[in-house]
């Protein structure tokens, strides 16, 4: 199998080592400094993988998940506002990587001046049509102007990504001082990934196209300093012991009710496999 990386991306310098987790692309490597997980997934591999993304459809929810959706989103929203210490209508937020908008139609509800940034163009134009602000291409590509953001999100992109730190640095660039980057991944450190190992779905470039690259908080915070961020928050929360169909249907539900009680505690002790790490730039 290809390898692109000798040593970790996150500015650790160290070397990458086998891990027991063992995916169709090979075994996933650990940075040995702070626990980064990286896939072995050749370019080719990748890029078919990504192929999924450019859907009109996009990441719209339906209806039953709307309003779960609508309440998450709220809550990331109310922290980016408190970190910020404004109100949202004197916040300019970013979402980069917004697909067809579903977060940018809840920050406009909430009062945010919100626009976003999406390389695939049908889901662009979806979110377009829906009356949002959107930018069809990469950040890096725009070229917005130095220091225009008060906040950027970046929900499900830094998985995406072998090498993150010059997307973060941009990022950087077009934020105000004391702005806030908010990115939502995947925790490996979670009890998720403790009990369900390489099974996890969220490792898996078969169902979660382009996904090559893992955190942990740790290893978030490493990006953060790389970066020249400062972390301001970490949160985690959710918790799934077996992924279904992996089990009976009798077993799936019991381990259901398990993470629903270990959600908690997960919560407390930064273990869940949902992860939002709120960047300050300094
Ligand atoms: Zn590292």
């Amino acid at each position: 199998m290809a390898q692109y990386l000798a040593s970790c991306p996150l500015g650790c310098n160290s070397g990458l080592e086998p891990t027991p987790l063992i995916l169709p692309e090979g075994p996933l490597l650990k940075c040995s400094d702070c626990g980064q997980l990286i896939s072995q997934a050749t370019e080719e591999r990748y890029r078919e993988s990504m192929l999924e993304f450019d859907d009109p459809k996009g990441t719209l929810p339906d209806a039953a998940s709307r309003r779960r959706r609508f309440g998450l989103g709220k809550k990331w929203l109310d922290k980016i506002s408190s970190l910020l210490n404004k109100p949202p209508s004197e916040i300019r937020l970013l979402d980069v990587g917004c697909s067809s908008g579903a977060f940018l139609q809840i920050a406009k509800a909430l009062g945010f001046a919100a626009e976003g940034v999406e390389p695939a163009p049908r889901a662009a134009q979806t979110a377009k049509d829906a009356g949002l602000v959107v930018h069809c291409g990469y950040l890096q590509d725009i070229g917005f102007p130095p220091e225009s953001f008060d906040a950027i999100t970046l929900f499900e992109v830094i998985e995406h990504l072998r090498e993150p730190a010059e997307l973060l640095m941009e990022c950087r660039r077009i934020l105000k001082p004391g702005g806030i980057l908010l990115v939502g991944t995947g925790n490996t450190a979670s009890w998720t990934v403790a009990s369900e190992k390489e099974a996890w779905r969220y490792f898996r470039i078969e169902n979660h196209g382009g996904h090559i690259s893992f955190y942990n908080p740790f290893s978030m915070a490493k990006l953060a300093q790389h970066c020249d961020f400062e972390l301001a928050r970490i949160d985690t929360q959710n918790v799934r012991l077996v992924e279904k169909g992996q089990t009976s249907p009798l077993l799936y539900r019991l381990s259901r009710i398990a993470g629903e009680l270990l959600n908690l505690p997960a919560k407390f002790l930064g273990r869940g496999h949902d992860m939002q790490a709120y960047l300050r730039k300094s």
